[in-house]
């Protein structure tokens, strides 16, 4: 058995069944994500829409592609045919954009609103405060083609684990409250390779493992 497989079922056999396992394969060729897929994965995320659209356009037709990464307004187009979850809405333009885009295609397509909860600058998202009053203006029930259907967050990259727990903590509090306001919530997507285990610990239903699947990666 290769690693990439043993990576997998290890992963999935330590992890709670309601917890959804997105194999995040940017940067990884084609024959590694054959091999995830042979071992019974179907949900890959990547980061990038030229690099998702490569990989759906030659891959098996059943895989379920996640847009995780920062989305920019004017590529919405090239993924809205076939996007199973975009992960990264962080504003009410993008959104906007995604529902124009999901009714050219006669499709509804499910999102997820980033939050910020990193300590850095450099993470994109929507602050507490801003998610709180998009939820209680009418502006989602407007876009008729999207569903938001949870949200997603990035802890701070720090080996201070009692921080990613705080950050992991607050995002889920967020949506218990958000998930008054909106029966639709169900998906909380938080944890990659370094701290999915503190994420499920503190409540995440969705996690997105990379390097611990593929490897080490290299972006040249
Ligand atoms: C790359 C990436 C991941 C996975 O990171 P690993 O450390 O390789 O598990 C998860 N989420 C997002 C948004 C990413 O860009």
């Amino acid at each position: 058995m290769s690693n990439i497989k043993e990576n997998i079922n290890k992963i999935k056999s330590n992890i709670p069944k309601n917890v959804t396992l997105v194999a995040v394969s940017k940067t990884y060729p084609n024959s590694a994500i054959l091999e995830a897929y042979e071992a019974g994965q179907k949900f890959f995320g990547e980061n990038k829409v030229q690099e998702l659209v490569a990989k759906y356009e030659t891959l098996p037709k059943d895989i379920e592609w996640h847009m995780i990464g920062h989305l920019q307004t004017n590529k919405v187009k090239y993924i809205a045919p076939f996007v199973h979850l975009i992960h990264g809405i962080d504003s009410l333009k993008l959104l906007t954009e995604v529902n124009k885009r999901a009714q050219s295609n006669q499709r509804n397509i499910n999102v997820l609103l980033q939050i910020h909860i990193a300590k850095e600058e450099t993470k994109f998202g929507f602050s507490e405060e801003e998610v709180i009053s998009l939820f209680q203006s009418n502006e989602l029930t407007k876009l008729t083609n999207i569903a938001v259907v949870g949200l997603m967050g990035m802890a701070t990259n720090t080996p201070n684990k009692e921080q990613i727990r705080n950050e992991f903590k607050g995002l889920k509090s967020l949506f218990q409250k958000l998930s008054t306001l909106n029966s639709k919530l169900t998906i909380l997507s938080m944890g990659m390779s370094s701290d999915y285990k503190i994420a499920i610990e503190e409540g995440s239903t969705m996690i997105r493992v990379g390097s611990s699947i593929f490897g080490e990666r290299n972006y040249n």
